[in-house]
């Protein structure tokens, strides 16, 4: 689906790396553009090297919450991603099984609160929008350019690549994703595999059928499976997601997600939901994958970014937004660090990047796996957390407050933690009951 006017993608003629530059950076996804354009804006020369014939993303809709769209207002920005995208005005959380609401944000109030808008936007719209920003900086971007090595040098970094090529820089940074080569430089974990399958849909709001309110993001959770829905395009599109676990990924088979699990997941699920399944998308569906948090990223003159560094469940919808966000920090550092003469002590950039953005992501990686299982509860635990959503203000912020508020620069900068509740003490309200050890941290 493309919208006049709007690149999509763009092909690149492969070249050997066309002369030096300061920072290559391996990966033209959102994480490794958007660095690129923040690096650039700060004068440096930038390559970027993708593996991929084009530029470009798969997929449908974003959530960008507020610690997003600050840095893109900081960036100039702003304005061509809203008119792009949608602003709605409620995110409302309701039961996947007896449709009932369980809790909202109020997004006008909560662009009060946190200065910048809650936006939705199609992947590939925010991704062109870095894409053409890159562009504009005059960013070295080259396709077709596998890399496959990576090693530190007496003068900052060299990367290989799959046919033999060789390309360097006084820093590399690697976006380069949830299969990160790079990241083997620092740990030999692998992927963390859940049995959860997604389904996805982008179609034209002409396709829907049915009266849908486009100004609100609705999330449905429910036992083993959610479903969200909200508008982009500026309303003539809706995006979709269903994700459920698949009983033969739980199994360990290998034919998972198929679309038969797909209708058995929603077989019971409200009205509503039942009528957004059949627009899914039945060709193509995604495993969730995750992993462990990391707390060394820097190796040398190679650093991570983005999933590389921390691809988490998509619960919190914060995965890109991380990844833009690293790259924000760390052009803020170069920025510190660069003396009157121009030069830059990457050392000490890197590692003011590393004091802060780990243990942030950290706190993410960990509580969407918790902010996931809460949204799969079955039985009296789903009853006792619908009491504990039910009994939030729409307009307290305390669990939202250390994720939309400014990105913190500095460790003393990253704001402390919500409270969890325990998940039990929605008992009374739900009827006693056998009680699961899980905790509420009610972050939408
Ligand atoms: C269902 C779902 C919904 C989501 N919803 C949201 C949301 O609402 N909000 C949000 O913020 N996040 C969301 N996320 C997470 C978000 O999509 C990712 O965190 C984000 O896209 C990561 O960007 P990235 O650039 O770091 O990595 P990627 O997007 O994986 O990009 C990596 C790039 O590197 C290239 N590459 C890989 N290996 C090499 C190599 N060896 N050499 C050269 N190039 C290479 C790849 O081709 C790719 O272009 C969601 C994720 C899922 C699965």
């Amino acid at each position: 689906m493309s919208v006049p006017g709007i690149e999509e993608s763009i092909v690149t003629t492969p070249t050997a790396a066309a002369g030096p530059v300061d920072v290559l950076i391996v990966g033209g996804g959102i994480g490794g553009l958007s660095a690129a354009y923040a690096l650039a804006r700060e004068g440096l020369r930038v390559r970027v090297l993708e593996r991929a014939r084009e530029f470009g993303e798969v997929g449908a809709g974003l959530q960008i919450a507020p610690n997003c769209t600050r840095i893109l207002h900081d960036y100039g920005l702003l304005d061509e991603a809203e008119n792009l995208g949608v602003l709605p005005k409620t995110m409302v959380m309701r039961d996947a099984l007896d449709g009932s609401e369980l809790t909202r944000l109020d997004l006008v109030d909560l662009e009060r609160e946190y200065g910048f808008p809650y936006m939705v936007i199609h992947r590939s719209d925010l991704h062109g929008i870095f894409l053409r920003a890159c562009r504009r900086a005059g960013v070295d971007l080259i396709t077709d350019a596998r890399v496959v090595g990576y090693e530190n040098t007496p003068s900052g970094a060299e990367v290989l690549l799959e046919d033999g090529r060789t390309d360097e820089a006084r820093i590399v940074i690697a976006a380069d994703g949830l299969r990160s080569v790079a990241r083997r430089l620092l740990t030999d974990d692998q992927p963390v595999s859940s049995p959860y399958v997604a389904y996805r849909a982008a179609v034209p709001i002409e396709q829907v059928g049915r009266n849908i309110d486009l100004s609100e993001v609705s999330v449905h959770i429910g036992p083993h499976c959610h479903f969200v829905h909200y508008g982009l395009r500026g309303g003539r599109m809706l995006n979709q997601v269903a994700v459920f676990r698949s009983p033969r990924a739980l199994a360990g088979e290998k034919n998972w997600g198929t679309p038969d699990e797909l209708d058995n997941a929603f077989a019971t699920t409200c009205p509503d939901v039942q009528a957004g399944i059949p627009l899914m998308w039945r060709d193509r569906w995604w495993r969730m994958f995750d992993r462990d948090p990391i707390m060394t990223w820097v190796h040398g003159n190679i650093t991570l970014l983005g999933d590389a560094a921390h691809p988490p469940l998509q619960y919190m919808a914060q995965g890109a937004i991380m990844a833009i966000e690293d790259g924000w920090v760390l052009a803020r550092h170069v920025a510190a660090h660069r003396a009157e003469n121009g030069s830059i002590d990457w050392q000490a950039a890197f590692a003011a990047y590393e004091a802060v953005r780990p243990e942030h992501c950290r706190r993410v990686l960990t509580t969407t796996r918790a902010w996931g299982e809460l949204w799969h509860l079955d039985g009296t635990a789903r009853l006792q957390r619908n009491a504990l959503l039910r009994a939030r203000d729409t307009y307290d912020y305390s669990f939202t407050d250390w994720i939309y508020g400014p990105t913190a620069l500095t460790p003393e900068e990253e704001p402390p933690m919500f409270t969890p509740i325990p998940l039990d003490s929605g008992r009374s309200a739900a009827g006693a009951g056998p009680v699961q050890d899980a905790s509420c941290s009610c972050s939408t």
